[in-house]
């Protein structure tokens, strides 16, 4: 028999519409830690590539001026 990841409850799969967690709130518990830990992990790369995009933007601007 699994278990709830979140509150080691048993799960029967087939009875439970929300395996692999016992129910909806373990679900939603379970997606908001893999959330915070996707956005507590500095990403100093992405940042680097975001200010490359921002000075490449006023090009873009001047184009659509253009038409
Ligand atoms: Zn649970």
């Amino acid at each position: 028999m699994p278990y709830c990841s979140v509150c080691d409850t048993s799960i029967d799969l087939e009875a439970t519409p929300t395996a692999p967690f016992c129910s909806d709130r373990c679900r939603l518990i379970d997606l908001g830690r893999w959330l915070d830990e996707a956005y507590s992990v500095p990403a100093p790369h992405s940042l680097d590539e975001l200010d490359e995009e921002e000075s490449e933007a006023p090009a873009s601007a001047e184009a659509d001026a253009d038409e």
